[in-house]
């Protein structure tokens, strides 16, 4: 419910009242049966469910709200960003405040019915042949796709995301998927089979995705590159008054030399492309530190960074050892039992992962005195969680788009409390 009320969804989770017949695509509660198609409505704040389409508005910043938020600016010494994946959701949290996107994650963008059959041949191409090919189709849609975020953004910093798919979110699993597959890539449906099969990972979260994908196939790097650096020098060209310096992000990072060498591959295809368009446009490399031994070693990660984003999703899962995606089946015990208090997705844990993001940053800051810090967590829009990153020196926190105004008043009251 947190998580939907950040994407700007309301939702009510575990109503234990309504009896759901899934399967005849109806439910019912309080002695009234409900099929698709019909409305009702929630208020997420209560937990209620009505009967019927109760009339609502859209969330804006005025009035009171925006005067208080106004005050809330003048206090916090945090920055807000935003993760947003789209023109829409980067627009709307530009009109709740937001002050640049922390994190945009790349392949997002190829959920959608018309890409995954893209993003399916590069992941299914048994060649480099084969996954150039299928890179080309996709380098003119991200860049278009960060065109349009660029420009919602009006010269604001935008952080883009390197490509960290779990495999398994995007390998085909319907017969006819498979088929379309196999034909769009000339290749025999038990070939295709054979290659789903080889992808199969027991611990995907754990597995080939992240930076491990551009150590492997390192032309996923140069295609995200080139996407970037094309947008930016369109953008730029068409407001000569923003200041475009596109901010390049690698996932997944547990190792210097890993990072260096995706680095490399980026550095060489900027640079490139920069001089043939005869500009002078900067750009950043940064990391996310999402694994524990990211933080570990985060004075020798620091000297191959520009800016150190702590996605405390993952680092959360890796510290806790337990998966983000299954860890709800048995956390309501350890509530009950008092062991934890909270969801440590949810609300950082600050004495163990917040351990690893305050040595972080010392370690980074160490070494590297300029490294800008920031979190993309979705504990980047919770106000104890934005407390502690104020406390601990980040110069930002990053939260989805809804979320925004409540990271800017936790900002201004973590910086208040100090007075
Ligand atoms: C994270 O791990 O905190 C993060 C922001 O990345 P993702 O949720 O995409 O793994
Ligand atoms: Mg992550």
């Amino acid at each position: 419910a947190v998580v939907a009320r950040g994407m700007g969804k309301c939702c009510v989770s575990g109503c234990g009242d309504i009896k759901m017949d899934e399967e005849n695509k109806k439910f019912e509660l309080s002695g009234k049966t409900y099929r698709e198609g019909d409305w009702i409505s929630l208020n997420g704040s209560t937990g209620n469910i009505y009967d019927g389409a109760v009339p609502t508005t859209d969330a804006v910043i005025g009035g009171e709200f925006g005067r208080v938020m106004g005050w809330a600016d003048q206090f916090r010494r945090l920055k807000v960003r935003t993760n947003a994946d789209t023109p829409h959701d980067a627009a709307q949290a530009r009109k709740f405040g937001a002050q640049g996107i922390g994190l945009c994650r790349t392949e997002h963008m190829f959920f959608n019915e018309d890409r995954i059959p893209a993003i399916r041949r590069m992941i299914c191409s048994d060649t480099v042949e084969e996954r150039e090919a299928a890179l080309a189709v996709l380098e003119p849609m991200q860049q278009s796709d960060f065109e349009g975020i660029y420009e919602a953004m009006e010269g604001c910093p935008v952080t883009i995301r390197f490509l960290d798919p779990p495999l398994h979110e995007f390998v085909p699993t319907e017969e006819a998927d498979i088929e379309k597959l196999a034909s769009d890539m000339g290749k025999t449906v038990a070939e295709i089979k054979n290659i789903i099969a080889g992808l199969h990972e027991f611990n995907p979260m754990m597995g080939h995705r992240g930076c491990r994908l551009a150590v492997t196939y390192p032309e996923i790097a140069a295609m995200q590159t080139r996407a970037v650096i094309k947008a930016a020098l369109a953008v730029q060209a068409r407001h000569p008054d923003w200041n475009m310096v596109p901010e390049i992000m690698i996932p997944l990072v547990g190792e210097a030399k890993e990072l260096k060498y995706v680095k490399d591959i980026v550095v060489k295809t900027a640079d490139e492309l920069i001089k043939a368009a005869g500009s002078d446009m900067k750009y950043l490399v940064g990391t996310m530190i999402e694994i524990p031994r990211a933080a570990l070693t985060a004075d020798e990660i620091a000297k191959e960074a520009a800016f150190f984003s702590f996605g405390t999703n993952d680092l959360t899962q890796m510290t806790f050892g337990f998966s983000r995606d299954d860890a709800g089946k048995f956390l309501g015990a350890y509530y009950d039992k008092k062991i934890y208090e909270n969801d440590p997705f949810a609300k950082l844990d600050q004495k163990g992962v917040g351990k690893l993001v305050d040595m972080a940053c010392k370690l980074g800051r160490s070494v590297n005195p300029d490294l800008h810090l920031g979190i993309c967590g979705e504990h980047g829009g919770d106000p104890s969680s934005v407390e502690f990153c104020h406390r601990t020196g980040l110069d930002y926190v990053s939260c989805s788009p809804f979320r925004v105004p409540i990271a800017r008043l936790a900002a201004a009251q973590a910086a208040i409390k100090e007075m």
